[in-house]
């Protein structure tokens, strides 16, 4: 089943009996996004987690170790 990625629109093949390509089928309306954006996103939504909660661990870190 050729699907067509929503963010880069990029063509790909996926095949006819996985799960997404059910979800697709049966409903329309639903967008599909490549691995890549996919990945994109994921690691861009994971990174900004991650420096918030670093910066906050390193600032108490510093903190604790200026004190000592
Ligand atoms: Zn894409």
């Amino acid at each position: 089943m050729r699907v067509k990625c929503v963010l880069c629109d990029v063509i790909e093949n996926i095949n006819d009996y996985s799960p997404l390509a059910k979800k697709l089928r049966n409903r329309p309306i639903h967008t599909y996004m490549c691995q890549t954006c996919y990945d994109r996103i994921e690691t861009r939504t994971n990174e900004r987690k991650e420096t918030g909660s670093f910066r906050q661990y390193s600032d108490e870190k510093e903190k604790d170790e200026w004190v000592f």
